[in-house]
């Protein structure tokens, strides 16, 4: 694996919600971490069919536009018996003329699990790759997992996106229901922080 060796991160995230917890992260590697919103860099079309074709569009596009090294993130949960969807899709889903309505997004995710007639459990992951990609071509990819399953109805006002309707293994809560610091201890994105954190370590 090729490591981090530079002074400054290009994060390839318009959103400031994932660039602070990429920062947070990075803080004992006495990084500098700059946004794509901060160079003024355009979101390309996330054209890819997986999330690490998504990511490694965001990062390459990213570290060629500003000749430094870029790391981004894809993410989204799979549902076994929607044969992988929504996947890429997550955040489609969840679109409206007027923003995202994730509400709307849960309630589709259940009338295709019933017309698919599959019985429960609804197994199913959250997703998350990260991609550290460097100017001359060269990348690294950390994916993320968090198994479990669909459930329904909704349960929980914690979180966002789809965690109502998730159950990680081993528990009964939906990750709308935890509080955030368990959640974070067990996410697919905490999976894949884990492994990322290696590119950086001396
Ligand atoms: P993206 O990674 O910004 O493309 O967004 C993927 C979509 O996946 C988000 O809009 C969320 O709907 C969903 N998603 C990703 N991670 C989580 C999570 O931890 N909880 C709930 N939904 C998530």
């Amino acid at each position: 694996m090729r490591r981090f060796r530079d002074k400054t991160l290009l994060v390839a995230t318009h959103n400031a919600g994932k660039l602070e917890e990429i920062s947070d992260l990075l803080s004992d590697f006495g990084i500098d971490v700059v946004s794509a919103a901060e160079k003024g860099l355009p979101e390309p079309e996330e054209t890819g069919t997986t999330f690490v074709e998504n990511a490694r569009i965001k990062a390459h596009a990213a570290a060629k536009a500003t000749g430094l090294p870029a790391l981004s993130d894809d993410s989204g949960i799979e549902i076994d018996a929607l044969n992988g969807a929504p996947g890429v899709y997550t955040a489609d889903w969840a679109e409206t003329p007027n923003g995202r309505d994730f509400v709307m997004a849960m309630n589709r995710t259940h009338n295709e699990l019933l017309t698919s007639g599959v019985a429960e459990p609804w197994t199913a992951r959250f997703c998350c790759t990260f991609v550290l990609a460097w100017p001359d071509g060269h990348d690294e990819v950390f994916p993320g997992t968090a198994e479990g399953r669909v459930t329904w109805p909704m349960r929980g006002e914690q979180g966002h996106g789809y965690d109502p309707i998730f159950v990680p293994d081993g528990y009964d809560q939906t990750f709308g229901e935890m509080d955030r610091w368990e959640k974070n201890r067990m996410s697919h994105r905490a999976d894949a922080f884990r492994k990322l954190k290696a590119a950086f370590a001396e």
